[in-house]
C-alpha cells in the first residue's frame, strides 16, 4: 500500500484551513479565482477543451458547453492530460475488474470505471497527486476528531482499489473489505478489527444490520458513513435502530467527492473542490441536477459536467454554520424520473421519484421493501414486502390500497392521469445475489424507482 503521509497531512490541513472560510461571499471568491487558474491549465494541456472553448475567455467558463459522460467518452483521447486512450484504458480496466485485482494502471495513472449498463459506462482517471489529495481531504471531512487520534477503519469497496489505497499510517488504520467476498468472511474480521469507523454502501450496510440483529456481528463502530449510493430512508430506518445511531453520508461518484453530512447530519457539498452549478428542474422545490467543475482535477479535467442526479437544496440553513451549500435530500438518476399523461393535453409530465417513494412508504408504516417499475406512462408495477408480523393477508391487501390511493391522488394533484397499478411481492434480495452455497455473487445498487421506458425524442424532459 502506497503511503505517502506528508502529502495527506497537508491536503488533511488545507481542507481544515478553508473549512473555516467564513462566509458565502469568501467561498465564490476563493471558487472564482481557483476555477480560473485551472481552466488555464487545460487549456493549455488539453486539446479537446481548447477546440471546444475557443470563442470565450477564461472569465467566461460559466459559458463553456456543458459536457456529460457520452461526450466525455467520445472525446476521451484528445481529452485527457496524460495521453491515454479509451481503447487501452478500458482493455486494462475489464481485464483488472475481471480478475478482482487492484485497480488498473498504466504507469503512475489509476482508473476507476463509473457504473453505467454497458457502452454507457465512463471511464476516469487519476494521477497519484490527486490520488492523494482525494485522501486528505477525505480524511480531513470524514474523521470524527483530529488526525493524531487513533482510528480503525473498516472501508467496503467493489474491489480493492488503488483510488482508495493510498491512506494508512501507524495511528490510522485501514482495513479493507472486498464487497463481493462471503459476508461471513466479513463478519469474522470485523468482529476481530472492531472498527471505529465503518465505511460501506447502503446495501452492505443493511446486510450488516441484519447480521447484528441476529447476534453474529457484535462490533459497536462510533461512527458509520453510507457511500457510493442514495442513501434510501427505509434502509436509513434498519441501520440506525440495529448500530443506535445517526448514519453519516459522503455523496461521491467516479466523477468526484461532492458532498458529506455535516456533524447535524446535513449534507453539504465540497465547494472547496468543486463549483456546483445548478440547473433547476424545479426552482420552487429547490430541485437541480447539478453541473460540476471540479478544480483539484488535471489528468481528465472535469469541467461543465452534468451529472445524472437530482439533488434538492435545504430550504432552512444549516445550525452547523457551513458556508456550504447544503442538501436536503439525493435521489437517484434522472433516467429514473417518471412520466404521466397530462390531464389537459396528453402531453408528458415529469414525476420526481422522492414523489413516488413518500407515497408508498408514507401509506404505511409496515412496508419494509419496494420497488416501483414504471412500465409505460399508464402502467406502474410495485413490489413489496410487508413487516407481516400480525395477522397477515388482509393487512396486505388493505396496504396496496392506501398506495392506490396516495399514488392517485399525486398523478391527480400535478394534473395527470392516474395510471392502473399492480402489485407484486417484493422477491427476497433484488439487490444481493447468492450462490448456492449461500455466498454472495453480486451486490447491485439500491434502486427503488426505475423507469423501463425511453422518452420520445420530441419529449420535453422537464416541462
Ligand atoms: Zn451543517
Amino acid at each position: 500500500m502506497l503511503i505517502d503521509k506528508g502529502a495527506i497531512v497537508y491536503h488533511y490541513l488545507r481542507t481544515k484551513l478553508h473549512q473555516r472560510l467564513a462566509n458565502r461571499q469568501e467561498v465564490e471568491q476563493w471558487q472564482e479565482e481557483r476555477v480560473r487558474s485551472h481552466v488555464r491549465f487545460v487549456r493549455k494541456h488539453s486539446a479537446f477543451y481548447r477546440e471546444l472553448w475557443k470563442d470565450y475567455t477564461d472569465a467566461q467558463w460559466r459559458q463553456f458547453p456543458i459536457m456529460d459522460k457520452e461526450l466525455m467518452m467520445e472525446h476521451f483521447d484528445q481529452l485527457n492530460t496524460v495521453g491515454i486512450t479509451k481503447e487501452e484504458a478500458f482493455a486494462v480496466a475489464y481485464q483488472a475488474e475481471n480478475s478482482r485485482d487492484f485497480a488498473p494502471t498504466i504507469g503512475p495513472i489509476t482508473f476507476g470505471l463509473s457504473s453505467g449498463t454497458s457502452g454507457n459506462r465512463g471511464i476516469f482517471l487519476v494521477s497519484p497527486q490527486e490520488r492523494r489529495a482525494w485522501s486528505g481531504t477525505v480524511i480531513a471531512k470524514m474523521l470524527p476528531h483530529s488526525l493524531l487520534q487513533k482510528e480503525s477503519i473498516a472501508f467496503f469497496l467493489r474491489a480493492n482499489s488503488n483510488l482508495y489505497g493510498s491512506v494508512g499510517s501507524h495511528r490510522l488504520q485501514f482495513h479493507y473489505y472486498d464487497l463481493l467476498n462471503p459476508v461471513k468472511e466479513h463478519i469474522e474480521r470485523l468482529n476481530e478489527q472492531r472498527p471505529g469507523l465503518l465505511v460501506a454502501p447502503p446495501s452492505m450496510l443493511r446486510i450488516l444490520a441484519q447480521a447484528k440483529q441476529q447476534g453474529h456481528l457484535q462490533i459497536h463502530p462510533h461512527k458509520i458513513i453510507s457511500v457510493a449510493e442514495v442513501l434510501d430512508p427505509l434502509v436509513r430506518k434498519a441501520i440506525e435502530t440495529q448500530f443506535e445511531q445517526r448514519v453519516h453520508q459522503v455523496y461521491q461518484c467516479t466523477e468526484g467527492f461532492l458532498a458529506c453530512t455535516c456533524s447535524h447530519g446535513t449534507l453539504h457539498l465540497n465547494e472547496d473542490i468543486v463549483i456546483i452549478e445548478k440547473e433547476y428542474l424545479d426552482q420552487k422545490l429547490g430541485r437541480f441536477v447539478p453541473i460540476i467543475t471540479d478544480f483539484s482535477r488535471r489528468t481528465q479535467p472535469i469541467v461543465r459536467y452534468r451529472l445524472n442526479d437530482i439533488l434538492t437544496e435545504r430550504a432552512e440553513p444549516c445550525p452547523c454554520g457551513s458556508p456550504y451549500l447544503a442538501i436536503e435530500s439525493i435521489e437517484g438518476r434522472c433516467d429514473d424520473i417518471f412520466y404521466g399523461y397530462s390531464l389537459h393535453d396528453d402531453r408528458l409530465r415529469p414525476i420526481f421519484p422522492d414523489f413516488i417513494s413518500r407515497a408508498i412508504i408514507q401509506a404505511s408504516e409496515k412496508v419494509v421493501e419496494y420497488l416501483a417499475i414504471q412500465h409505460t406512462p399508464d402502467r406502474i408495477e410495485i413490489c413489496l414486502r410487508v413487516d407481516e408480523a400480525d395477522e397477515a393477508g388482509s393487512r396486505s391487501a388493505q396496504i396496496e390500497e392506501h398506495i392506490t390511493h396516495a399514488m392517485n391522488d399525486l398523478f391527480l394533484k400535478i394534473n395527470c392521469k392516474p395510471p392502473a397499478i399492480e402489485f407484486n411481492v417484493y422477491e427476497q434480495d433484488i439487490y444481493a445475489r447468492y450462490d448456492k452455497q449461500g455466498e454472495l455473487t453480486e451486490l447491485k445498487k439500491l434502486r427503488r424507482v426505475e423507469r423501463r421506458f425511453q422518452l420520445g425524442e420530441d419529449t420535453d424532459p422537464f416541462i
